[in-house]
């Protein structure tokens, strides 16, 4: 079985020759593919091609899609979160985070995840598999199909940790940039930090890419190790002082400054104490941290710092001359943590 998706136009026409056609057959494809108003799923729409040749390619076992639409919860403010089925029966989220300007879509790289944040309602299943560059390709389409307008921005912030699946996340940003026509500026690559990987991800983004100008944002959560632990507990493996060390050599090497995310919680981390440490470890550093407000899941102990000790956090950072911004939560009324569409459901 083979996904059409990800494919190059060059692939296609390749696909089209084999197939006794002509090299333009592969070119209508690809037009076909990558326009999000086809609402497909299947080769037979892809009407402008002969019969025959839609027959021999699904005959093969050639796709366009292998995921169905599953939930779908629309929030206040215009932000929708999707609920997708794969074809082994698992489920993964995305969703679409709509501006006047833009269309951001944050996609999931694996099923589950084996980080075990303990913040996160993804964490507490574990990992299931990792996903294919073609299924995280198709979020974007089916983001696009719901909302009926062309994404514009990437995150990959949704389940699964990205540098555990490295090849198929750098094959779909090869097919972001070049498919889908966004560039890697508008794209952020989210880790909660895998030792060697980062070092890794800018080695093969060089590689596979000829380039790496995609934004890295490092969860970091924490400005010590222990607190870090008790928030994320494989963060035993990576000390927070190697992820600076690591993080300064992606910079040096891209040229591209990174993002430290920050999750306030109320009484763990969110203390002005925590925000001179911060300051300590990051200062000289070409970086940002966002501070980011936590949406609570149900069966978890932390609690949303308050806003006023985030508004002192965030002064504290600046005063110390660190970049920092705050986002705010989108969609918080409707499922909007990380794998809480996917639990939710699956309690039904
Ligand atoms: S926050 Fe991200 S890295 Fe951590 S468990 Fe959830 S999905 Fe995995």
């Amino acid at each position: 079985m083979k996904n059409l998706l990800g494919s190059s136009i060059k692939d296609l026409e390749n696909v089209a020759l084999k197939y006794g056609q002509a090299a333009f057959r592969g070119r209508q494809i690809y037009k076909w593919i990558y326009n999000y108003k086809n609402k497909k799923k299947n080769i037979d729409q892809i009407k402008v091609l002969p019969l025959d040749f839609r027959k021999n390619l699904r005959d093969d076992g050639f796709k366009v899609s292998e995921l169905s639409l599953q939930e779908k919860n629309l929030a206040n403010d215009g932000t929708l979160k999707l609920l997708l089925a794969t074809e082994d029966n698992e489920s993964i989220e995305c969703v679409g985070i709509p501006s006047e300007k833009r269309l951001t879509a944050c996609l999931s790289s694996q099923v589950g995840c084996p980080m075990d944040c303990k913040f996160c309602a993804t964490g507490k299943e574990g990992l299931k598999r990792s996903l294919k560059a073609s299924e995280i390709l198709d979020q974007i389409l089916f983001i696009e199909n719901e909302m009926n307008r062309k994404v514009t921005n990437i995150v990959f912030m949704g389940m699964g940790e990205p540098l555990l699946n490295i090849d198929d996340l750098l094959l779909s940003i090869r097919s972001i940039n070049d498919d889908f026509q966004i560039s890697q500026r508008k794209i952020t690559v989210s880790t909660v930090a895998v030792p060697k990987m980062i070092n890794k991800l800018s080695e093969k983004s060089f590689q596979i890419l000829g380039n790496c100008q995609f934004t890295l944002a490092i969860s970091l959560h924490a400005s010590n190790q222990k607190t870090r632990e008790t928030i994320i507990p494989t963060a035993k493996n990576y000390e927070i002082k190697k992820i600076i060390e690591d993080s300064k050599k992606f910079v040096r090497d891209t040229g591209r400054r990174v993002s430290f995310e920050y999750l306030m919680l109320s009484g763990v981390n969110d203390k002005l104490e925590h925000a001179n440490e911060l300051s300590n470890l990051l200062k000289g550093f070409q970086c940002h941290v966002n501070l980011i407000q936590y949406n609570q899941i149900d069966d978890v102990e932390f609690k949303r710092a308050s806003l006023k000790n985030l508004q002192l956090f965030q002064s504290r950072l600046s005063n110390n001359g660190i970049a920092v911004s705050l986002r705010k939560s989108r969609g918080l009324d409707k499922n909007a943590a990380c794998g809480q569409l996917r639990q939710n459901v699956s309690k039904k």
